[in-house]
């Protein structure tokens, strides 16, 4: 992984706006800090601003595994582009195939209400998608425990996401982050995408073998298929501000 804000990545962060380029921002732990209860999760309002700046000048979309109804509650304009449940909302889903996803689910819910899970476990039921969350749990690894054998359980089997604190249910054929991010820059026209999330469901997007993506990940892993990182969720802003800097130049450039 190499630092997103050395001169080298920058230069090539700067070549995507010359380029017909979607930007793409995971929500929780990217655009907003991570927080105990996943209800509380806030944009900054010097965030909100930035990113509602960003939007006038280029494509700019939020790509999570909140519902869209949530992500929009939680900005206060409307990005251009908003894909929700991992990609199942937002982009060409039929109504057949929401359909579907929603009655597992409503299986899935069905069933995970009758077990007896450690106090902290919360179910959040994004319509096309649950998640079991175990944040607030004390034991946390009994809880991880517990809840993947109650998962393997389930039926319809789920295809199962992981991330922080969380298991994501998803219908077995629904797409993840990482095709949702091709199909919507496909969609749109766009020849590049510059995609930053945090999380293991941001994962999808990192390891598409394509060299029309610039993945960045919140936070230095090892692990990561991310090319590039910044340090912490704060320094989005950073991010923000040179993307509005680059656009605004090339802009200006253009009338002169
Ligand atoms: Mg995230």
């Amino acid at each position: 992984m190499n630092p997103l804000f050395s001169t080298s990545s920058l230069m090539i962060l700067e070549s995507l706006s010359f380029t017909q380029t979607l930007y793409a921002f995971d929500f929780d732990g990217t655009l907003s800090r991570i927080v105990r209860m996943p209800g509380e999760a806030k944009v900054s309002s010097k965030t909100d601003d930035l990113l509602k700046e960003l939007a006038g000048l280029v494509p700019v979309a939020v790509v999570s595994g909140r519902s869209i109804h949530d992500l929009r509650e939680r900005l206060s304009f409307q990005p251009p582009y908003l894909v929700g449940n991992h990609g199942l909302e937002g982009l060409d889903a039929t109504n057949d195939a929401l359909a579907s996803a929603k009655s597992a689910c409503d299986k899935w819910k069905k069933a995970l209400n009758g077990v007896r899970f450690d106090t902290g476990v919360e179910i959040e039921d994004k319509v096309y998608s649950l998640s079991v969350h175990y944040r607030r749990s004390r034991k946390k690894k009994k809880s991880r425990e517990f809840i993947e054998q109650v998962i393997a359980q389930l039926q319809p089997a789920p295809r199962v996401i992981r991330g922080k604190s969380v298991f994501n249910l998803l219908p077995a054929g629904a797409p993840h982050k990482g095709i949702a991010v091709l199909e919507l820059m496909q969609k749109i026209g766009m020849k590049h995408v510059f995609y930053i999330g945090d999380d293991d469901t941001d994962e999808d997007v990192f390891s598409v073998a394509d060299s029309r993506v610039m993945s960045v990940r919140v936070g230095k892993k090892k692990s990561s298929h991310a090319r590039y990182f910044i340090k912490r969720q704060s320094e989005v802003n950073v991010l923000l501000k040179k993307l509005i800097r680059y656009q605004r130049s090339l802009n200006s450039e253009k009338r002169n």
